[in-house]
């Protein structure tokens, strides 16, 4: 079996579009959309390219129009059913908006399939701005294979995710100070990856994390890791150990 699915030909451009996919549907592109593919790709009618929209899985479309600053679609096949996903939320507390935006990639490439930014005693993060979250994670949607976007929830003080979360989802918390061995740790099924801000979690946040129900603090090694490194580590080791990256070969 091959280490990884037998994608599409890696050669034809993926396209995210918010238009439901369906056998010869009509597609309008974006403005953007169209000069990356008009004037970047340089691809002009009858040009073959993947598209989906996040539900549907994933389609062959032909561009049937191309003009200055406008370019149609047309949808022949499906190429790929919808993935399943791993059901891993990843909590992180921002940090500076770079950091962010590379955790948001990462996160994306990795499989989660919510991202939570969580507001913590320390977080010290200029406005999350979600749109700007949503474009980097299309972005990597496009490029790593996915047809399912990770969902985002709006910003959140940390007491509320410790009240309001489905305690029946497992919240592994990453705490700097210790927990236990990840791969361990780590078992199939719905969760919540924890990672708190640059300054670390307080001690009053950490007896709250602990006394949940459900939680697991885990460590991820001897060293203090930066928290955009941090939630690498722990989706990383997750998806290896318990999530997605074992099915490829069953
Ligand atoms: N400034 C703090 C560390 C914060 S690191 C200090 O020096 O203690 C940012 C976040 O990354 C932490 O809150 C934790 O969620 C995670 N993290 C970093 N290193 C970790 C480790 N070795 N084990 C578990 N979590 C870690």
């Amino acid at each position: 079996m091959p280490a990884t699915p037998a994608w599409p030909p890696k050669s034809l451009p993926r396209l995210f579009v918010r238009t439901p996919l369906a056998e010869g549907a009509i597609v309008a592109l974006d403005g953007g959309q169209a000069n990356y593919l008009g004037n970047v790709m340089r691809l002009g009618p009858g040009a073959e390219l993947l598209v989906f929209d996040g539900q549907s899985g994933e389609w062959l479309a032909r561009i049937a129009e191309a003009g200055k600053k406008r370019m149609t679609l047309t949808v022949e096949r499906q190429t790929r059913e919808a993935e399943t996903v791993s059901d891993v939320w990843l909590a992180f507390a921002p940090v500076k908006r770079a950091q962010t935006d590379w955790l948001v990639e990462k996160a994306t490439e990795l499989g989660a399939a919510r991202l939570i930014p969580v507001m913590t005693q320390r977080t010290i993060a200029e406005r999350v701005k979600l749109e700007r979250l949503e474009a980097i994670a299309i972005e990597a949607a496009e490029q790593c294979g996915r047809t399912r976007l990770p969902d985002f929830d709006e910003p959140l003080p940390l007491r509320h995710l410790l009240k309001h979360r489905d305690a029946s989802r497992t919240l592994y918390f990453a705490d700097e100070e210790g927990g236990d061995w990840a791969p361990d740790a780590f078992t199939p099924g719905a969760c919540i990856i924890l990672i708190g801000p640059e300054g670390g979690f307080t001690d009053e946040e950490r007896a709250a994390v602990r006394a949940a129900p459900n939680a697991v603090p885990i460590s991820l090694g001897p060293r203090i890791l930066r928290a955009e490194t941090a939630a690498l580590a722990a989706l990383t080791t997750f998806m290896a150990v318990a999530g997605d990256w074992r099915l490829i070969d069953s």
